[in-house]
């Protein structure tokens, strides 16, 4: 990978300047990624715009991102290796060591970066992520089609699989009916979830 990166980062509230950066080296647990492909989703809006308080410029927006591994941290699992296909989404990476993660609840880590929003995501050209927020990604998917399903794509199955097969953990049945309304990201692909995973 080359010395430096181009990016498109939040210089302030509303405003995306491309700058070039110098290439990081990953931490122990992170891995470097040569970015494919990145979606946009309604959450930038508020990313780019300020309206999200915990950001703070300069942020490089985006969390719907396919990447290829370039190089791995010292204490990385042999599981991920370098030139494999990778996507990350809008969590970035638990620590496994909080309560929350000693429980296996992952999603609530209290120690958890949001990408796009705590730290760099994928409007550029490279990233540095933490190897926990890694998911496959299967060479016969594009990454400009596998891009959206991190986000967007992920909150529309899991509605969708609650809705099909399991009892909702909170309300301690299955769902009566599933309303989805939504003009973005998620309803165009919600629309195609429902297509691959009839109820
Ligand atoms: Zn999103
Ligand atoms: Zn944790």
């Amino acid at each position: 990978m080359k010395a430096t990166y181009r990016a498109m980062q939040i210089a302030q509230a509303g405003i995306l300047e491309l700058v070039e950066r110098v290439t990081p080296m990953p931490g122990d647990d992170e891995v470097l990624l040569a970015v494919e492909a990145c979606g946009i989703c309604g959450a930038d809006i508020a990313d780019i715009d300020r309206a999200n308080p915990a950001l703070q410029p300069p942020r490089v927006p985006g969390h719907e991102i396919v990447g290829r591994i370039v190089a791995l941290g010292a204490r990385v699992p042999a599981l991920w290796k370098p030139g494999q296909r990778v996507g990350v989404g809008r969590l970035g990476g638990h620590c496994n060591a909080c309560a929350q993660c000693r429980r296996g609840q992952f999603q609530l880590c209290e120690n958890q970066p949001f990408v796009g929003s705590t730290c760099d995501g994928g409007y550029a050209e490279a990233m540095v992520v933490r190897a926990t927020a890694l998911v496959a990604i299967p060479p016969e998917l594009a990454a400009e089609e596998a891009a959206p399903l991190l986000c967007a794509g992920i909150a529309t199955f899991n509605a969708l699989r609650n809705y099909a097969g399991n009892a909702n953990p909170v309300i301690g049945r299955r769902s009566d009916s599933l309303v989805a309304a939504h003009n973005g990201n998620a309803g165009l692909v919600g629309q195609k979830n429902r297509q691959i995973y009839p109820l």
